[in-house]
């Protein structure tokens, strides 16, 4: 072992794992890149008010949980502890939204940075992939999100996960339930530090997990007692749109969430098998988030989905996924003269598409042999002087144990065929 190890509330993603994780990503972006999000990248880190002005000021992420570093020339900068501020953040620098065609649909996947309290589940380094949808405000783009999300939980093949859907009203309604939940909180009892949260933000206090504050709040005012007409409409055809698409959801009428921008329809995918850290994907709307970073009015809706906690979902149900062998062709060389001719053949399998490996190192037959073994390729080629002298390779087929010489300038053929 070396005298480092990856920090703390951090991992190291490694094979065989690692190919889950690929595949999980992949599979989430062949999803949203079927329905027209195109791929945004921005950088890890960012001007640290966008997300101060953009997540929140009162956030937990905000407040306690960003990696903030002033750079030598003097800039304060955060590593990004979430995707949507930077990508709207991007798109109006673009000036994307003034090219006419609205929405703006883009996805992305990359790292985020939370200094949170580590935990199963819960990281200070985690993946996300994330689709955006600028500038619309049509209660089918919020459906087509939560559809999506769906699909590629269940392309991966999870099932024990649910669909909590919620709506925040808008600028019209939300504030007089603000109000009306903040005269409720303060006649309960509560520690200081709620109380504060209370005056700052109170929807953020229905989200407390802990059981007395939650026992209180059983009679809390509800946000759907005073969503306007506009938004009870509005969320009414979101529910009815991926209900007609086979969609199982539940109303949670306390959901949420921790970031301030959201507004009318939120969402929230959790899974059963995880313990306490159970959100495996969120999102919702976020009508008013581009003013408050300083550009147009572009209602938009969005979801991240955790790569991590997706894998361990993966885990906890048992779910293997169906990943091609990284490896289907292995080529054993006995003897100098086969190695440079099998390294060849290598080299030429590899230039026609055909994934092939070679057994480094100057391992005897045994060696070489579990090597093949260990990398689950379908076939194996071996050879050695004798073979050579009569122009010829062994080709083995790992499955049934059947082995054949093939002519050299046969073998690319032969693999072909025998791989089809
Ligand atoms: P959020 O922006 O907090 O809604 O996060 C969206 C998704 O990212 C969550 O549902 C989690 O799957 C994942 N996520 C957020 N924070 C963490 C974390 N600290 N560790 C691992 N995954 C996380």
């Amino acid at each position: 072992m070396s005298t480092f190890q990856a920090p703390k509330g951090t991992y190291d993603l490694i094979p065989p794992r690692s190919a889950v994780f690929l595949a999980v990503r992949d599979t989430i972006a062949t999803q949203v890149r079927n329905a027209g999000y195109g791929y945004v990248e921005t950088p890890g880190f960012e001007d640290v008010n966008l997300f101060a002005r953009g997540v929140g000021e009162s956030t937990d992420i905000v407040t306690k949980e960003m990696y903030t570093l002033t750079t030598k020339g003097g800039d304060q900068l955060a590593l990004r502890p979430e995707g949507t501020a930077s990508v709207l953040r991007a798109a109006l620098q673009a000036n994307l939204h003034k090219q006419g065609n609205l929405p703006v649909k883009l996805w992305y996947s990359g790292s985020y940075y939370r200094y949170e309290r580590a935990q199963a589940g819960r990281y200070r380094h985690f993946s996300q992939v994330g689709a955006e949808a600028i500038g619309a405000e049509d209660p089918a783009l919020d459906a087509e999100l939560i559809i999506l999300a769906d699909q590629a939980y269940r392309a991966l093949g999870l099932r024990q996960y649910r669909i909590l859907l919620n709506s925040l009203g808008d600028k019209e309604c939300r504030p007089v339930y603000r109000e009306a939940l903040q005269t409720f909180l303060r006649g309960l009892d509560l520690d200081e530090e709620t109380l504060r949260r209370a005056e700052i933000n109170p929807l953020r206090v229905l989200d407390d997990k802990r059981v007395d504050v939650q026992k209180q709040l059983v009679d809390a005012p509800l946000l759907r007692d005073y969503l306007c007409d506009a938004c009870k409409a509005y969320h009414e055809q979101v529910r009815e749109l991926i209900t007609a698409a086979g969609v199982v959801f539940e109303d949670d009428l306390k959901l949420v969430r921790g970031l301030d921008y959201y507004t009318r329809t939120t969402f929230e995918f959790v899974h059963d098998g995880l313990g306490s850290q159970s959100a495996v994907g969120g999102g919702g709307r976020y009508d008013g988030l581009s003013e408050m970073i300083g550009g147009p009015a572009l209602p938009s809706v969005g979801w991240a989905l955790g790569v991590d906690r997706t894998v361990l979902a993966l885990e906890a149900e048992g779910v293997t996924l169906d990943l091609p062998a990284p490896t289907s062709v292995f080529a054993v060389a006995l003897g100098e003269e086969a190695r440079r001719v099998l390294f060849g053949k290598v080299t030429e399998l590899r230039r026609a598409g055909i994934a092939a490996d070679f057994s480094f190192g100057g391992k005897g037959l045994k060696g070489s042999m579990k090597d093949a073994n260990r990398s689950g390729a379908r076939l194996t080629l071996v050879a050695g002087e004798r073979d050579l002298a009569e122009g010829v390779v062994q080709l083995k087929d790992m499955e049934s144990g059947e082995q054949r010489a093939v002519a050299l300038d046969e073998v690319l053929e032969a693999v072909r065929a025998q791989l089809a």
